[in-house]
């Protein structure tokens, strides 16, 4: 929902200030998605606003859920006809997670990444970005499943790419949905510039890193934007990211069998790590990969751990994440449509 247009039209009309209160509580604070169901307000006003405005501004037009229950995928219909999707994941004791999109496609182009495969559509607005919380906000409180706890900016699209609108979406999300700004997490696949801006703009809010290799002929095959931003290059943004705004960095791995999960693998990420800063500020996330194609293989678990050891021994906080929604294609890299 874009609230200046409703302030606007409310001034507009002659209502009172307190209404667009009592109109942004409805929506952020109690998830309403219909103004005919705002109580305190008039009905003739109720009819006005939704004669003129959507809260929600595009439609989901299928919703899919994991066998397990812990997982929610959501395709999206936005009001010029492209679709997105978006996913909520359960992080147990009726706590979500909602992984938001921020474009349509992606131009990055990722080598194993579904996301990409048809590139860049459009840009979503802040308020498309934000609608998606919105939409999960009162999906789930119908549904009695529990409530918002984080945000990650994991879905389709790049948004250091969509940099204005994506810092705009959180200001949204924290500020009126009051999502804490730690429980933000937006992933870049590494844009250098904007990642020095980030840590000016959004210092409190948490940056992840899809890394993927730290060799840099791997790196340009996989991650394509590394042939422009090339790792040491990235690992000079991510000093004086760290510098400037003193939180720790994720990095994502994805776990490509024979690609980058040797041991040489394990060895260059550490020094790149060390060549970047002190290890402390790093958390290494490996992610085992979901198939999108016959390209790659993911690796063996056994290969996974093998990974996972030889970093934590080295010191370095290393997690394997487990997968959610794999069956629904809303794990990561498979949040595909978006035509
Ligand atoms: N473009 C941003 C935001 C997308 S985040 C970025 O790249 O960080 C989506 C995460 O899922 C990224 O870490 C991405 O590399 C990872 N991913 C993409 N395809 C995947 C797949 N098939 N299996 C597992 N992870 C994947």
């Amino acid at each position: 929902m874009n609230s200046n247009k409703i302030k606007d039209f409310l001034f507009s009309v002659g209502e009172p200030i307190y209404r667009f209160n009592q109109i942004e509580n409805a929506i952020y604070k109690d998830f309403t998605t219909d103004f005919k169901k705002i109580k305190n307000l008039p009905i003739s006003l109720r009819e006005k606003l939704s004669d003129n405005f959507r809260i929600i501004s595009f439609d989901a037009i299928n919703i899919l859920t994991s066998t397990k229950g812990d997982s929610h995928k959501a395709v999206l219909k936005l009001k010029d006809g492209r679709l997105i999707e978006t996913a909520a994941l359960s992080r147990g004791m009726l706590k979500w997670s909602i992984c938001v999109s921020t474009q349509a496609g992606c131009p990055v182009r990722c080598a194993f990444c579904y996301s990409g495969r048809k590139g860049l559509k459009r840009n979503l607005s802040a308020e498309e970005i934000a609608d998606q919380v919105l939409f999960w906000g009162a999906w789930l409180k119908e549904k009695s499943l529990g409530e918002i706890s984080s945000i990650v900016y994991m879905g389709m699209g790049e948004p250091f790419l969509n940099y204005e609108n994506t810092v705009e979406s959180v200001k949204i999300i924290n500020n009126k949905i009051g999502i804490g700004k730690r429980h933000i997490s937006v992933s870049t696949c590494g844009h250098v510039p904007n990642i020095r801006q980030f840590a000016r703009d959004l210092p409190q809010v948490n940056l992840a890193i899809s890394l993927h290799s730290a060799i840099d002929e791997i790196r340009d095959k996989l991650v394509p934007l590394n042939v422009k931003y090339p790792l040491d290059q990235l690992s000079k943004a991510i000093r004086d990211y760290i510098d400037c705004s003193k939180r720790k960095i994720f990095i994502e791995y994805i776990m490509l069998d024979n690609v980058n999960d040797r041991s040489r693998d394990a060895r260059k990420l550490l020094e790149w790590i060390k060549m970047t800063h002190q290890k402390k500020y790093f958390t290494v996330n490996l992610i085992p990969y979901n198939e999108t194609g016959k390209n790659f293989k993911p690796s063996p678990m056994e290969k996974i751990e093998k990974f996972h050891k030889h970093m934590t021994l080295a010191g370095v906080e290393t997690t394997i994440r487990k997968s959610l929604g794999s069956d629904i294609k809303g794990a990561c890299g498979q949040l595909a449509l978006g035509n």
